[in-house]
């Protein structure tokens, strides 16, 4: 392997060791602790593996958890109704509406009821929307996780040209708009882009949000380019990604492994939001006072 390694679980722990002073200054300043409300519907077993990480780390940055449960068959109404509440308290800094959600909801309209400044996912239309006009709000959790890596191993962005393989509003959309936003050059890719690795090798860096296993590799990259990878595959041994990591580690400048590179990145991101939002609503209620 020629590549140089990009270590996203020790990122992911400098991250999170800075919020921890950052919360602490915060609720110093303010006299706010930051709260987050991971709201479960069901009992989806990774759904609720994930939920607990997020309240165990909330915990750990010294933010409240606020949780919330509702029953396997709780209705449209009800969710609407606890999401409506929890966008009225003033405690709650964050929302988090886990998904998927049972088959009986429709989760675009419940999302959407998550005001922009307790979005910590950054799934609301309005989030999207500000994202897009470089408004100030609350970015989706793993494309900011992307850019907190290219940044902490001084991958320049700006000027870069970047090919993002996949387009979905969780990952693709959200991670291009972000590099637009830092003055790269992005060529989004998607199923139906003609030549990939013809595509993926003019790029200085290539973000795979594939969902394909081992798509990616050695064909596709540059020598010396930067590769981040965001896909996750369950397999007999063990985890992997969308780069087929070995031939590709041989090209690349540097990389990411799975695990170990994107992943950490995801929850430390959320707490970043978090806390982003606990401010945002002290801004937001400080110009409204003096308004
Ligand atoms: P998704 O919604 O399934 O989107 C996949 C995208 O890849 C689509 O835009 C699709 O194109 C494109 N695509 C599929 N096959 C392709 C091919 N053969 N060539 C070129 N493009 C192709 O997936 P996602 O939610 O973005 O997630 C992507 C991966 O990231 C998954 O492995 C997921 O598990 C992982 N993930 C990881 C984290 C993390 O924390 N690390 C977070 C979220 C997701 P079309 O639009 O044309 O269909």
């Amino acid at each position: 392997m020629t590549a140089g390694l990009i270590d996203g679980k020790a990122v992911a722990a400098r991250v999170r060791a800075a919020l921890k002073d950052d919360v602490s200054a915060f609720i110093a300043r303010t006299g706010v602790q930051p709260g987050l409300a991971t709201v479960l519907v069901g009992g989806d077993p990774a759904s609720e593996v994930y939920v607990a990480n997020k309240r165990k780390s909330t915990v750990a940055s010294g933010m409240a958890d606020l949780h919330q449960h509702l029953p396997e068959d709780a209705s449209q109404a009800e969710v609407e109704s606890l999401l409506r509440r929890l966008a009225a308290d003033p405690q709650v800094s964050g929302i988090l509406l886990q998904l998927p959600v049972p088959a009986q909801l429709n989760a675009a309209p419940l999302i959407d009821l998550i005001p922009f400044e307790k979005d910590v996912d950054g799934l609301t239309t309005l989030s999207v929307g500000r994202l897009a006009q470089q408004k100030p709000g609350l970015r989706p959790c793993t494309p900011a996780g992307v850019i907190e890596l290219l940044d902490a191993y001084d991958v320049p962005i700006e000027g870069a040209n970047v090919v993002v393989i996949g387009r979905s509003e969780l990952v693709g959309r959200p991670v291009a708009q972000l590099l637009v936003n830092r003055n790269a050059t992005v060529t989004i890719a998607h199923s139906r882009t003609r030549n990939l690795a013809e595509v993926c090798r003019a790029a200085d860096i290539v973000v795979a949000a594939v969902g394909v296993k081992g798509l990616i590799t050695a064909e596709h990259i540059k020598p010396g380019a930067t590769v981040i990878d965001v896909g996750i595959h369950r397999g007999p041994e063990g985890l992997s990604g969308d780069v087929d990591f070995g031939p590709a580690a041989e090209v690349a400048g540097l990389i990411t492994p799975v695990p170990g590179g994107v992943g950490p990145m995801t929850i430390a991101m959320l707490l970043v939001n978090t806390l982003r939002a606990a401010e945002l609503q002290y801004e937001l209620a400080g110009a409204a006072a003096t308004a």
